[in-house]
């Protein structure tokens, strides 16, 4: 039986351990740490991570854990859950959705795996880290400088050389909360074979799954686009298994520009190489029972799909699923040209055809805005969200849209 470590826990066969994994001692003396649960069954198989609420606000994964770890038959179940109920205690100790003391996005901070990403440049030298090797261990303390080395190559050019390149080099100095997303992801990588990580997206939106594209490195090996594609469609399988409305993610460009290659699933599946997604579960701030429910089956149906669990895949029930039969990706549209008072004329789920008339753009005083009027959308598609409240600045989308998407869902890391 694969054994699995987290932090100081280990798995057992038949039982379900509970403890702690320590990322991070405060300035104060505190120390700041993950709850961790490791669900094993009797059987050999592979092992799924689940983790959720890395936005602090973002509850309903939490409860989606608790049902999948309470419900689940260990005797039955072949191989292990890893799963971490909240991926930022701090955030959500505070209500909000980065830990209060990193103000970063914490669902961009996992490590970098775009083999193009620019080499932090100064002016006049480029500086190259290598990082050595070594064993992180229990301990929290950061990397310092000693233990990178650094390479600086002088430009050739006439640009007068810059000394103070290394105080510069931000990849030299890591925000904590990447510090402690790149040790979480170390261990990640010694057990995971699937990864889903669980959110909530806008106040009024369907719960949805993102399916990422694969990027492959062509010049990394010849057969780098076969296994992209093997990966891509046993991430495809997995994510129709799941049961809920699929939206693609961006297209590669704006995806590794949002840095969404460096969010929990995305660094999992484009840099570890393992089937991962992301959940979009409703609305964020509460909890919507039977989003709860359909997720937790969809856990299930992933389970029967990876064969941890015997069944069949069960369809969902009690949420809204579109485009069942087509491939969609979101887009933000329409957007308003004026600052306005919105009045929604669609509801979430719907599905409009060029020429709807998704909201009115009103004044303060309730007036429509002869400039602007009627909203109407441009392209067909299911509005799947809605940016939050009434109020909206110019170019501000009113919603997300999932349109048809024809785009490569295995393609090349975009070179700048
Ligand atoms: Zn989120």
């Amino acid at each position: 039986m694969k054994k699995i470590t987290v932090g100081n826990l280990q798995s057992k066969p038949g039982k379900r351990v509970y403890g702690y994994l320590d990322i991070l001692e405060h300035p104060v003396g505190t120390v700041e740490r993950l709850p961790v649960i490791i669900a094993q069954g009797m059987n050999v198989g592979p092992t799924l991570w689940l983790t959720a609420n890395i936005h602090g606000d973002e509850y309903t994964g939490i409860p989606v854990i608790h049902k999948v770890i309470n419900t689940i038959d260990l005797t039955k179940l072949k191989g292990t859950i890893v799963a971490i109920p909240t991926l930022n205690p701090a955030g959500s100790r505070v209500c909000q959705r980065h830990p209060y003391y990193d103000k970063k996005d914490p669902n961009r901070l996992f490590p970098d795996g775009n083999p193009f990403k620019d080499k932090e440049s100064s002016d006049s030298s480029e500086v190259i880290l290598t990082e050595k090797e070594e064993d992180l261990g229990d301990d929290l303390s950061i990397k310092t400088e000693s233990q990178v080395e650094i390479t600086i190559i002088q430009d050739t050019s006439e640009k007068i050389p810059n000394p103070f390149a290394k105080y510069e080099t931000d990849d030299l100095y890591p925000s904590i909360q990447e510090t402690i997303f790149k040790r979480l992801f170390e261990i990640i990588k010694d057990s995971a074979d699937y990864l889903i990580d669980l959110h909530n997206a806008f106040l009024k939106s369907i719960p949805f799954v993102f399916l990422d594209r694969v990027l492959y490195n062509p010049e990394l090996s010849d057969d780098a686009h076969k296994e992209a594609t093997e990966l891509y469609n046993q991430t495809e399988e997995m994510v129709k298994a799941f049961g809920l409305t699929i939206v693609r993610e961006s297209l590669p460009k704006k995806y590794v520009a949002k840095k969404l290659h460096r969010s929990t699933s995305g660094a999992a599946l484009n840099y570890l190489r393992i089937p991962s997604f992301t959940v979009e579960l409703g609305m964020y701030l509460d909890v919507e029972p039977e989003v709860v429910e359909a997720a937790t089956i969809g856990i299930y149906n992933v389970l029967t799909w990876t064969k941890m669990l015997d069944g069949e895949i069960k369809k969902l029930t009690g949420v809204r699923v579109v485009a069942e039969s087509e491939s969609v990706r979101y887009l933000g549209h329409p957007r308003v040209s004026k600052s306005a008072i919105i009045e929604l004329k669609v509801k979430k789920g719907d599905f409009v055809k060029k020429g709807d008339v998704i909201a009115i753009a009103r004044d303060i005083f309730g007036r429509e805005i002869p400039e602007v009027g009627e909203i109407k959308t441009e392209i067909d598609g299911y509005v799947f969200m809605f940016n939050q409240g009434i109020i909206r600045y110019p170019n501000e989308e009113i919603c997300w849209m999932a349109v048809k998407d024809n785009q490569l869902m295995i393609d090349k890391w975009p070179k700048k």
